[in-house]
């Protein structure tokens, strides 16, 4: 033994040729992939760290969102790393607001980060501090259909992995997504008389949605129960659900479920009776032809789950921003419809109105609001619960 090791350690020139050529390889396939593992910290706490291997997966799973196929959005791997919110990031002795630099952080293949316009750093370490809201969120949207299920004795969806958020029973379950409205802004105008129906409700929980933060990825989370990753709509491009929805889950046990959305469906929705509700009247906003459908389907006889899709907070979110007169004269819109939707409805029935996702401030051509991020202000929505 002690002879081999001290020839292992004086190659002679062939073992030297060999050295240098297993090192060029090596340097080769490096160029492949990330060299650099990037140690990341959350709220203070070491993380799950973004790893070469990581990298090709994201790069794999989502090429639509890499740059020149040789960087991958930031935010794309930390939500991969189970990263659910972010408020400021940050690397090398900077900071930054994360709704300010999301959409401009990658991470190269050889694992260096580039911030902006900022030169590609290899970081010693990347620190995420999350919202406020993170550690106040009591349910997320996985939680939305067990709950329904719950409620009217059903099983969960196959593929769900939330839990249902009460052990209450009742006849029918309506669920109300309004589209667009952040818990942050909706707390920011509570109490003033933007949406006096909601307010005079028991105070809404917080409720966590899901990345990215688009309608589509967010309806279907809600609708099975499951991560995008089971539930096969991860991205703006997929409209088909590769999992039991909770409106197959009503119907598969005999039941009725209806669904009134706006101009068209965010998902592919089987399972459901659908009722879309176009801008007829030609205002700007389908809110007042969803709540005429929706009244429409109270007056016919409420089905055991009624599914009502108010688009236009959002609509106006990104025209206006959410820091508008026009988001909250949309909100106090929306709060008149509910307060006439809700006074319709029977007993023996449990009403969630909650959003899909926030919105965030941006200057963006002619949008002045967006989301999909993983901001504070994208990623957390009010949840209300009324029973009859
Ligand atoms: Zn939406
Ligand atoms: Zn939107």
């Amino acid at each position: 033994m002690r002879m081999l090791t001290r020839h292992s350690c004086r190659p002679h020139l062939a073992g030297r040729l060999g050295l240098l050529l297993a090192l060029l390889v090596a340097t080769l396939l490096g160029g492949c992939a990330p060299r650099r593992t990037i140690a990341l910290e959350v709220d203070g706490t070491p993380a799950t760290p973004l790893t070469g291997k990581a990298w090709k997966e994201s790069w794999g799973n989502f090429p639509g969102e890499a740059a020149d196929g040789q960087a991958m959005p930031l935010e794309r791997l930390l939500s991969e790393a189970g990263v659910d919110s972010a408020e400021t990031l940050e690397m090398d002795g900077r900071s930054w607001r994360w709704e300010e630099i999301c959409a401009d952080a990658w991470v190269g293949r050889d694992g260096r980060v580039t911030v902006g316009d900022g030169a590609a750093v290899a970081p010693g370490l990347l620190s995420i501090r999350r919202p406020p809201e993170a550690g106040q969120a009591t349910s997320t949207h996985l939680d939305l259909a067990p709950t329904v299920a719950s409620v009217l004795g059903l099983p969960a969806p196959q593929q769900a992995t939330g839990s249902a958020l009460t052990d209450l029973r009742a006849d029918r379950a309506v669920l109300i997504v309004l589209d667009g409205l952040g818990y942050r802004w909706y707390e920011a105008s509570r109490g003033q008389g933007v949406t006096p129906f909601l307010d005079g409700l028991d105070a809404p929980t917080l409720a966590r949605s899901v990345y990215p933060s688009v309608t589509r990825v967010s309806m279907a989370a809600i609708l099975s129960g499951a991560l995008p990753a089971v539930n096969g709509v991860r991205d703006r491009g997929t409209r088909n659900l590769a999992v039991q929805s909770i409106l197959q889950a009503v119907t598969e046990a005999g039941r009725r479920a209806v669904v009134v959305e706006g101009e068209a469906l965010p998902i592919n929705m089987p399972g459901a009776e659908l009722r879309l509700s176009g801008d007829r009247d030609g205002d700007g906003y389908t809110d007042d032809n969803t709540f005429d459908n929706a009244m429409a389907v109270l007056t016919e006889g409420l089905p055991e789950f009624l599914l009502v899709h108010f688009h236009g907070i959002d609509d106006a979110g990104h025209t206006y921003g959410p820091d508008s007169a026009e988001y909250r004269e949309r909100m106090t819109a929306v709060d008149g419809y509910l307060e006439r939707l809700l006074a319709g409805f029977p007993a023996g029935i449990v009403v969630r109105i909650t959003a899909d996702h926030g919105m965030h401030t941006v200057h963006e051509g002619d949008k002045l609001g967006n989301h999909g991020t993983l901001s504070g202000e994208d990623m957390f929505v009010p949840l209300w619960v009324v029973r009859y």
